[in-house]
């Protein structure tokens, strides 16, 4: 029987075969330590604000043994393993209330799949860094970690009263630079034209001089800028070699309100990044918890909304936003 043309081309099946031809899938972004903890006791939690949802793991933070951390976190590899994931990199707390469970079980993890998946771990300080004994925590992580990782959301005037923000960023490049490692910071999540911190980032990898050094996790708020301030980040983000992770379907559920904006999709802007030269990488980010309940840690889903959010369609383009670039952002290459 004689192909139908669209049999001839069938551009998702050809793309998956360009992304295998590359090594396979890079999970550039997820949290694995709180992956699979959904149950009927925390899923009423799920409306909640990002920074209240921050706080909501700990019940379970404070009990979990190493040993369930390990099979969720085993869970999580198989399901990538089965997509071809070829790297991940995930962020895991390490904080006053888990303690150094998280740092034992990603010891095992990686015996366990060594040589089917390579794995980065970095630090998510959860807590924020302005308490001191979250700061002593965060001290004993980055010496373990692979890359350190920030959320300077956490200390944010939202979440402490006051903006923090810049500090927060001070203490990872100053931790980062100590220990000659590599920094993941999450940045404007929250697709809001008051946030800036994209550029913060870009400003404070120059001071620092750590070009090369860093990657963002989401720049989505920079879709939300006039043209022209997009556009200067742009540049300082190319300038800085500053790889960007989208997970597209993390953020997706930006929540409705009267900010005036230039229209476009809660997004990491790729159309434009893409043409001005900004390296984008993508991940999953949460994997069934209580930020993303349904989030099953497909890849082809998170392309696919990315694909069509930001109307790119170049296969060239994709296989390596889902591959080789995924392997820069995590400093593999
Ligand atoms: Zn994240």
């Amino acid at each position: 029987m004689t192909k139908t043309d669209w049999q001839q081309i069938n551009p998702k099946h050809l793309l998956l075969q360009r992304i295998h031809e590359k090594g396979g899938w890079v999970n550039s972004h997820t949290h694995i330590d709180r992956s699979y903890i959904i149950n009927w006791k925390n899923w009423d939690k799920i409306g909640d604000p990002l920074h209240i949802k921050w706080d909501h793991p700990d019940e379970f933070k404070s009990k979990v043994s190493v040993d369930t951390i390990v099979g969720h976190m085993t869970q999580v590899i198989e399901n990538q393993l089965e997509q071809g994931v070829q790297a991940i990199g995930s962020f895991i707390d390490c904080d006053s209330i888990v303690k150094d469970k998280n740092l034992k079980a990603a010891d095992i993890i990686k015996a366990r799949f060594k040589g089917q998946i390579e794995i980065k771990f970095i630090h998510q300080p959860i807590k924020g860094l302005m308490d001191e004994t979250e700061r002593k925590w965060f001290e004993e992580a980055a010496s373990f970690v692979d890359i350190i990782g920030g959320l300077p959301e956490r200390d944010s005037k939202i979440k402490i009263g006051v903006d923090r923000k810049a500090e927060h960023l001070d203490i990872l490049f100053t931790t980062a630079k100590k220990h000659g490692k590599p920094l993941h910071v999450h940045v404007d999540q929250y697709n809001d034209p008051a946030q800036r911190d994209t550029e913060l980032l870009a400003d404070k990898t120059k001071e620092y001089g750590y070009k090369s050094m860093v990657s963002a996790v989401h720049s989505i708020s920079l879709a939300a800028q006039p043209k022209d301030y997009r556009e200067k980040v742009y540049k300082k983000l190319v300038e800085q070699d500053i790889t960007v992770i989208a997970c597209p379907s993390a953020w997706i559920d930006s929540r409705r309100n009267e900010i005036l904006a230039p229209s476009h999709n809660s997004v990491t802007p790729l159309d434009e990044m893409i043409p001005a030269g900004v390296r984008v990488a993508l991940g999953t980010d949460d994997i069934a918890d209580i930020y993303k309940p349904y989030s099953d840690g497909d890849m082809w889903t998170e392309l696919r909304f990315l694909l069509e959010a930001t109307h790119t369609y170049d296969m060239d383009v994709l296989a390596d936003i889902a591959t080789t670039n995924g392997r820069k952002a995590l400093f593999l290459d």
